[in-house]
């Protein structure tokens, strides 16, 4: 029997974590980084979870002004 495991990454340090009832701080790796992200949201800083953070590619663009 396969049992299959399901693994995400910390929102806040990126570290594994096995997604089971072992794991109640799910998807984050521990009480200290679900606590500092939900302080992160708290303040004005928003980050969507999950959401790829697009590249500074900015530079260069410059040229056209
Ligand atoms: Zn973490």
């Amino acid at each position: 029997m396969n049992k299959r495991v399901l693994k995400v990454n910390c929102p806040n340090c990126n570290e594994i974590v096995i997604w089971s009832e072992d794991s109640p701080y799910r998807p984050f790796c521990s009480q200290r980084c679900k606590t500092i992200d939900f302080g992160d949201w708290a303040s004005e800083r928003h980050v969507i979870a999950g959401e790829p953070v697009a590249p500074q590619d900015d530079e260069g663009q410059d040229d056209f002004f």
